[in-house]
């Protein structure tokens, strides 16, 4: 068994976990999905841990405190949700700087109590220290019985997404403007949503394959499938945008499409589908899902609008400067 267990793409971050997967060799095992799935007592656990570091995913100028609380969490949480895993617990790390005070860190904590309670799970534990700048790492546990991973898509599945998307990244680009964007925009930054529900409404439906929105839906999907060695074709015409996030791009001259399939910090899922799963069944999902494309045998992406091919914009890149 390899520590890489999952096909990871082109890129820098995964060029540092293959990087370290080679050092581990047989002292790493399974890596490369949202999720580490452990087998205790009969039973399958799915384990995940985020990392938010002021100054690298948010400014304290930008957020509240108990809203990066809830941020750092239902990060965290949408890794579970990303497998079909139901939450269970959370273990919360801070590092925690001298500009929080006795009254901030209570609304950091209440903010990420409040995305554990969403998501049906109980923080359990932790650390805490120090810190030059304030770091919120959530470790999260879930049970996942039967995972749908990035891998197993097969060709002539239907990729779904999701929600609506664009708002992060334009409400991220008035923030780094040095402007409060539009309250709809704010509010999908500051406060991610939960997908657990529509996570186990795909996984009932037979969904092969399934990912989080954390770096875009052009490149999470890019991630979803060099995880099943396939390709796809995408009809970016078909990606729904943020009322409020496509006004954003047409007052700055982007495509609204564009805008939507680069936008990080989403957390909406992308999954890929039997093509027998038929549209009234999927008008049943608790949040509405847009069919987006078809997944193909030949390997890459192959964006087209009106049938014409384009380019896509290129996701976060985690090393990035
Ligand atoms: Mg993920």
């Amino acid at each position: 068994v390899s520590a890489l267990e999952t096909n990871l793409g082109p890129g820098r971050e995964f060029d540092r976990i293959r990087l370290m997967a080679a050092r581990w060799r047989g002292r790493a095992r399974g890596l490369g999905d949202d999720c580490a799935f452990i087998e205790a007592g009969g039973e399958r656990l799915a384990v995940s841990t985020d990392l938010s570091i002021e100054g690298v995913h948010f400014r304290r100028e930008w957020l509240t405190p108990g809203e990066i609380g809830y941020r750092a969490v239902a990060a965290a949480l949408s890794d579970l949700a990303a497998v079909a895993a139901e939450p269970l617990a959370v273990l919360l790390s801070f590092g925690i700087p001298e500009w929080l005070d006795d009254a901030g860190l209570e609304e950091l904590a209440a903010g990420a109590g409040d995305a554990a309670g969403d998501a049906g799970a109980v923080i359990a534990g932790g650390d805490t220290s120090r810190s030059p700048q304030l770091i919120c790492d959530a470790c999260v546990v879930g049970r996942a019985a039967a995972p749908v991973l990035r891998r197993g898509a097969r060709p002539g599945d239907v990729l779904v997404v999701s929600g609506t998307l664009g708002a992060s990244a334009a409400a991220l680009e008035g923030l780094l403007a040095g402007a409060q964007p539009p309250a709809a925009l704010r509010a999908r930054f500051a406060r991610p949503p939960s997908r657990h529900a529509l996570a186990r409404f795909l996984a009932a439906h037979g969904a092969r394959a399934m990912i989080d929105i954390s770096d875009g839906l052009a490149a999470d999907l890019g991630h979803l499938l060099a995880a099943g060695e396939t390709g796809a074709s995408l009809d970016v015409a078909a990606l729904p945008v943020h009322p409020a996030a496509a006004e954003w791009a047409a007052a700055r001259g982007e495509e609204p499409w564009r805008l939507a399939a680069r936008s990080g910090e989403e957390y909406e899922l992308i999954a890929a589908l039997p093509p027998s799963v038929a549209d009234d069944r999927l008008a049943a999902a608790p949040v509405a899902l847009a069919r987006i494309g078809v997944v193909e045998a030949e390997v890459g992406l192959r964006a087209h609008l009106a049938g014409a091919p384009v380019s896509l914009p290129p996701g976060f890149d985690h090393f990035g400067t």
